[in-house]
Parts: C-alpha cells; sequence; structure tokens
C-alpha cells in the first residue's frame, strides 16, 4: 500500500476496499469524505450537505461496502438517485470500489430498461442496488418483499428527487424497508421539504457540512471553461497555445491523471512533468527544482503532492479537474501571483459541475468570467507571435554571420532567398500547422459545452416530469438520434479509465472486424461510454468482443436500451 492511501485506511474502511482505492488512484479523502466516513462507518444516521465534485459518492460507497457482507446473498444497501445516468455512475463506482470483494455484486435499476433483468439480479443476491425511486416502485408492486432484508438506504441528491416529483414514491419506499435501517441523505440544498424527510425517516442524524469561509483572492486573473469530461486534454493543449505563461502549474485528482496529462503535454513538446504521491520524495524534489530553474515549464499535480509547492516563476494556474471545495481552489490558485506578482487562474467546469463553480464564486466574492476556447485563426495568430519573438532577436546580427552561406546555398540550389527562408521554417516548426486551413484540420473539439447543451451530461435535469409518463420522461436524458439500423451499446469504461473514443474505436474495429463506417457516435464520460453499432448480427458481435480488453480492462461492451 502506498503511504497516501493510508489516508483512506485511518478511516477505518476494509483493507479490501482501501486496496480497490490503491488502484483507482486516489490519494487522500476528500474533506466531504474524512469526514462523513467515521460517521457512517459508525452505523449513525447521516445528512451530508454536498453537491456533485465533493466526492460525495465515494463518501457513502466507501464505508458501506466496508459494512457489507459479501456472503450473504441478499439486497443489504440501497441507494436512490434522481436520474437514471446518476444512478448508472454510482453503481460504476461501486463496482470500481468493490473490485476486490469477491462475491460482490450491485444492481442498477431504473426505467427505460425491461424490469425482467433487474429482478433477476436482484434475486439473485445483489447486495448493492441503486435505483431510481419510480422503477424501485414498479419493482415493489411486483413484489413487495424486495426492500426486506436492506440494512443501509442513501438518498442521493435528495433534493433533485423531490423536484422531480418522487416525493410519494420515497414514502412507499421507506414503509417497504425495515425501520431498523441506517439512513444517510445527501443533498446540495436543505430546503424544508428535505428536513422535513430527515425528521420523519432519520434516526438522530448527525449533519456534516463542509464549512466556507469567504476566502479573498487578489492579484489573480480567474477564468473557467466549460468543456466535456472528455476532451480535458484537448482544451488544455489548445488553451496552452494561447495563453502566455512562463510556469505553470496543472491540478488533477488521481496519479493516472497526472501521468496521462504530462505525457499529453511532453509528446506536444512543453518540458513537462507529473507530480503525485507515488513519486519518491528525492524525485518530487527534482520535479520542483526543474520547475524553478525552468528544466520544466508545467507541472501536472494532485493536491497531496502539490503540497507546500512555492514557485515564484508560477504565473498560471489551472484546475483542469474541479477541486473539492473552494477552500482547495483558493489554495490551489495561490500557488500564482506569489510575491506581488500577478496570476492567472484557470478552472475547466464539465457540464455537472456548474454548481460547484457557483459556490466558487459565492465563496471567493468574485466572479470567475467565461473563457471559451480558442478557435483556429486564434491558435495561428499565437503560433505566428510565438515564432515572431523567438525569431526577431536571431536576424540582426545573423546577415553578418550566415549571410555569405545563405548566397552560396541559392546559387548551389538554384532557388531564390525566399524559397530558401521558407523551407528553413518548415524545418524550424517541425511541421508545426502554421496556415488556417491546416490548423482548422487539427482542431476536432467540439467548442463549448457552456452554451449548448447537446452533449450535456445532465440535460436531463431540469425538466419537469410528466406525470402521465412514470419514469419515460423524467429519468431518460432526451436521447440522442439514433441513426436507423444501429443500436446503443454500453461499457463501464470512461474517461476516468483513461479511455478515449480512439482507443475503444481501435478495439472494436480490430477485434469485431468491422469496417469503420459499421460504427457510428463514440461518447466517452467519465465513468462509462456508449457506442453506436450496427443492429444487425449485434448479438455475433458482443460475442467476438466479449473477452476484448481496452488500456488493460475488460470492454465488457452490452446493448444499452433507451426504451
Ligand atoms: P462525486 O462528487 O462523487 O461526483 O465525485 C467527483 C469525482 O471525484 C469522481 O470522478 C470521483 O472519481 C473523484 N473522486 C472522488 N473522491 C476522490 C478522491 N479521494 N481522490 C481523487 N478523486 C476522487
Amino acid at each position: 500500500m502506498t503511504q497516501e492511501s493510508g489516508g483512506f485506511a485511518a478511516l477505518g474502511l476494509h483493507p479490501n476496499v482501501v486496496a480497490a482505492l490503491t488502484a483507482v488512484g486516489y490519494e487522500e479523502p476528500s474533506p466531504i469524505q474524512a469526514q462523513a466516513i467515521p460517521v457512517i462507518l459508525s452505523g449513525q444516521d447521516m445528512i451530508g450537505q454536498a453537491q456533485t465534485g465533493t466526492g460525495k459518492t465515494a463518501a457513502f460507497a466507501l464505508p458501506l461496502l466496508s459494512k457489507i457482507d459479501p456472503s450473504k446473498r441478499e439486497p443489504q444497501a440501497l441507494i436512490l438517485a434522481p436520474t437514471r445516468e446518476l444512478a448508472l455512475q454510482v453503481a460504476t463506482a461501486f463496482e470500481s470500489y468493490s473490485k476486490q470483494m469477491p462475491g460482490l455484486n450491485v444492481v442498477a435499476v431504473y426505467g427505460g430498461a425491461p424490469m425482467g433483468p433487474q429482478l433477476k439480479a436482484i434475486r439473485q443476491g445483489a447486495q448493492v442496488i441503486v435505483a431510481t425511486p419510480g422503477r424501485l416502485v414498479d419493482h415493489l408492486r411486483r413484489d413487495e418483499k424486495v426492500l426486506s432484508t436492506i440494512q443501509f438506504l442513501v438518498l442521493d441528491e435528495a433534493d433533485e428527487m423531490l423536484k422531480l416529483g418522487f416525493m410519494d414514491d420515497l414514502e412507499v419506499i421507506f414503509e417497504a424497508m425495515p425501520a431498523s435501517r441506517q439512513s444517510v441523505l445527501f443533498s446540495a440544498t436543505l430546503p424544508h421539504s428535505i428536513r422535513a424527510i430527515a425528521e420523519k425517516h432519520l434516526r438522530d442524524p448527525q449533519h456534516i457540512k463542509i464549512a466556507s469561509k469567504t476566502q479573498t483572492v487578489t492579484a489573480i486573473e480567474q477564468a473557467h471553461l466549460m468543456v466535456h469530461a472528455d476532451q480535458k486534454h484537448a482544451a488544455v493543449l489548445r488553451l496552452l497555445e494561447v495563453e502566455e505563461f512562463d510556469a505553470l502549474i496543472g491540478f488533477v485528482r488521481t496519479k493516472q491523471a497526472t501521468l496521462d496529462l504530462a505525457a499529453a503535454l511532453e509528446a506536444k513538446g512543453y518540458k513537462a512533468a507529473a507530480l503525485n504521491g507515488d513519486i519518491a520524495q528525492n524525485q518530487r524534489e527534482r520535479v520542483i527544482e526543474s520547475l524553478k530553474d525552468g528544466r520544466l515549464d508545467i507541472v501536472i499535480a494532485t493536491d497531496v503532492a502539490a503540497r507546500g509547492l512555492d514557485v515564484p516563476r508560477i504565473t498560471h494556474v489551472m484546475n483542469v479537474d474541479m477541486p473539492y471545495d473552494p477552500e482547495s481552489y483558493v489554495h490551489r490558485i495561490g500557488r500564482t501571483g506569489r510575491a506581488g506578482r500577478t496570476g492567472r487562474a484557470l478552472l475547466l467546469v464539465t457540464p455537472r459541475e456548474r454548481r460547484m463553480l457557483q459556490v466558487i464564486e459565492r465563496v471567493t466574492g468574485q466572479k470567475v468570467g467565461e473563457v471559451k476556447l480558442p478557435n483556429a485563426q486564434q491558435v495561428l495568430d499565437a503560433r505566428i507571435k510565438k515564432l515572431t519573438s523567438s525569431l526577431a532577436p536571431l536576424v540582426a546580427d545573423a546577415e553578418a554571420s550566415h549571410g555569405d552561406l545563405l548566397d552560396r546555398l541559392t546559387a548551389d540550389i538554384g532557388c531564390s532567398p525566399r524559397a530558401l527562408a521558407a523551407a528553413l521554417l518548415r524545418k524550424a516548426t517541425n511541421g508545426q500547422a502554421l496556415s488556417l486551413a491546416e490548423v482548422e484540420r487539427e482542431q476536432p473539439l467540439v467548442p463549448g459545452a457552456g452554451g449548448s447543451r447537446e452533449r450535456g451530461e445532465r440535460s436531463d435535469r431540469g425538466e419537469r416530469p410528466d406525470r402521465g409518463d412514470r419514469e419515460g420522461s423524467r429519468e431518460r436524458r432526451a436521447p440522442m438520434p439514433l441513426a436507423e439500423g444501429r443500436a446503443r451499446c454500453r461499457t463501464a469504461l470512461g474517461a476516468r479509465d483513461g479511455i478515449a473514443a480512439k482507443n475503444l474505436l481501435g478495439a472494436i474495429l480490430n477485434e469485431g472486424g468491422l469496417a469503420r463506417e459499421a460504427i457510428g457516435r463514440i461518447q466517452v464520460r467519465e465513468s462509462f461510454s456508449l457506442v453506436e453499432l450496427p443492429e444487425e448480427g449485434l448479438d455475433r458481435l458482443l460475442g467476438k468482443l466479449k473477452d476484448t480488453r481496452v488500456g488493460g480492462k475488460p470492454l465488457k461492451l452490452r446493448r444499452y436500451r433507451e426504451d
């Protein structure tokens, strides 16, 4: 075990859970985790006030997994989530945290998918049920005993559940569970209706909230960029083209993410390195020294590894992954603007994390303005500007030293000085795109997750439920239109496994023996991915891909039903 997962071990979690965390790459508990885990382990009921991005899922999943008995093949924990998407995310999180717990099974129960397989999984003894309320009530109507063995209940995003009109369903569910269960409620806000539920159904709950002191951040210019989780690397690369930085520190959440992003930057020619808790202390010091003296310009770090880092050259802090709370944001961006200099802090925000951005703005008392991804023209202008400033100082004495050589080369080659200068430029810029058409071709990013919601991860939110259609409309994200003859399939591999669309494409092409055109849209999300495949022969294809691994992990592609 690394010293960092010790932070989790000290909380009293089961060693198998701690071992899985080491594999996932978490170094330290987030503030909500540090507070909630001991309370849940102690068996007390709890109310946690936290929003997405704080690490709340692990805050309840880790202690529950530590308490569940995998040898008992019956439902023990029920997690209720407002939407199908959240239910799937939570189920995926439970799966990854229980990797070292043989015999532990998780079932996701949500509307829009057939009920039979869900019920079968419950009856076969899945210990963890992650469900949306409406569909769970449908199951209870068929079998009122489904929840009779539940010992732990979590209401996740309780305020959202009430907004979506699930109040009555919740009452039915509460009634179907043993009164002796332990109950935990997570909610970003605590309106009267939530307090009333807590009063009625929780026993002497402990209230946990991450205190937010107002913080001031002066001398630091802040901006945020809306981006989809699967496009963060590309967005960072493009931002760096136009940001004029001296040294930059980028913050991510996991060790793997430090390695992946540092490698992507190095591949583009940046002097970049990773800094995480797995790197030996003397090597960490070398990285920091190199950043100080200019042998490195970029360090990609986890919060833990960057503790105490003080490098006056840092002009930019990039929050590639959202910090867990405003304090940690303020702490991170304080790495720049040192010694009276001004600094710039950039924050990448995925659609799910908008709320965290608002919290940061409230706590810091400052608006964090939005920047857009630079377009091809801006990238080109920045590249030419850099080229100009690198060549300008050389021009003054180059003619004296190399003028004669130029004459000789143009005569020998039989070309004009302009043609020769152009050839030298091409060589010096290593084939970098330096015309608008070329730059446009190398920028396949979908710009601005901000305004348009066509790929928003929570486009299902905020729409009032259609009472006539139980779950159909309220649980389903507006499905993307599927081309005729195509079926949508899902894998639990996502961006957090270091997977990109091209990895999935490559694996399916190679092992499925398909033509490129046969594969439709591939959407890589944080914790899962969706791939469009031909309906015809789908079962055979999935059979062929049965043992396929991507990035060392099993692909396990399954049909994903929309309705
Ligand atoms: P949540 O607030 O539960 O939606 O979690 C937000 C993200 O933080 C997820 O991608 C988690 O995988 C990640 N995460 C949660 N806890 C930790 C931790 N202790 N260290 C690093 N990443 C974490």
